[in-house]
């Protein structure tokens, strides 16, 4: 029996789980951080929780005899990809980053690009209502801005102890359609989104909104990304793993 570890949180990786599944004499572990509440249902094993830095997803590797691993974690999961790297390098395990490609501007979009989301908040100045689409983990950082109202959009409520920015949560999780999204945006009189470059399509509408309605984008560049081998779609790292394990 091959064993794969798939590390995931994104749709990307619960489909190549749900291909991998279905080869014969092929365990597949997908690994989960844990951070949402209700999950989507994954196929395979599903392991939750960090792993303990390199050091204790090397020894995960070594105990779970782990053949290969993709690391299909989102483009902004940057310590998960660098430990996973470091480990596999260490422990002479196939690894391959699938990473969906960034969202490119197009004619007709202002974006403001920064370089993190503490950039971001810099930038904000002067606009009134923004549509914040980060995420739950990074809000203290536009706590500071009481003249600006935001609606926050997320999958699960942030932690009681946070601090946030004033203003509204919106808890929903995509794919978002290009109404919903035009429709949100007139609704809230909003004057700019700030977005992560996450990639894919299911979070993309609001940026063709914002082109549509003329709305600035502050748009946050990814992360670096560890050395190694990358494919940018499922299929890529489906047939990676075919030849990893059958040729
Ligand atoms: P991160 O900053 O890279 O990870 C922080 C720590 O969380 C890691 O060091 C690791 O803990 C643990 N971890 C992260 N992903 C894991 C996984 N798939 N399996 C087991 N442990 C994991 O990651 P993050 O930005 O907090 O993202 C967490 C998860 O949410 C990822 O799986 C990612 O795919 C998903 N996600 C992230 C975003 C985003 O914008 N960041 C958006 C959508 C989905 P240990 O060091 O203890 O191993």
């Amino acid at each position: 029996m091959k064993k794969i570890l798939i590390l995931g949180g994104t749709g990307d990786a619960s489909e190549l789980a749900r291909r991998v599944a279905l080869l014969e004499g092929v365990e597949v572990i997908s690994s989960l951080a844990g951070r949402t509440r209700k999950p989507a249902e994954v196929a395979g094993n599903v392991r939750v929780g960090g792993f303990g830095g390199e050091a204790g997803l090397g020894e995960f590797l070594q105990n779970e005899t782990i053949d290969l691993v993709v690391d299909a974690t989102h483009p902004f999961a940057r310590c998960i990809s660098f430990n996973a790297a470091a480990a596999c390098l260490a422990c002479g395990v196939e690894h391959l980053m699938l990473i969906r490609p960034a969202w490119e501007k197009m004619e007709g979009d202002q974006w403001i690009e920064v370089e993190s989301n503490e950039m971001a908040a810099q930038v904000l100045a002067g606009f009134k209502r923004v549509f914040l689409t980060i995420g739950r983990q990074e809000l203290a950082v536009f706590s500071n801005l009481p003249d600006i109202w935001f609606l926050m959009r997320m999958i699960d409520p942030p932690a009681p102890q946070m601090r946030i920015p004033k203003g509204e949560l919106l808890l929903d999780k995509g794919p978002f359609s290009l109404a919903d999204e035009r429709a949100l945006l007139v609704k809230y009189k909003i004057d700019v989104i700030v977005s992560k470059n996450s990639g894919g399509e299911a979070t993309y509408a609001k940026i063709v909104a914002a082109r549509e309605l003329g709305k600035p984008v502050v748009m946050v560049e990814r992360p670096p990304v560890p050395g190694g081998e990358v494919v940018t779609d499922v299929e890529s790292a489906y047939l990676w793993i075919l030849k990893k394990l059958f040729q």
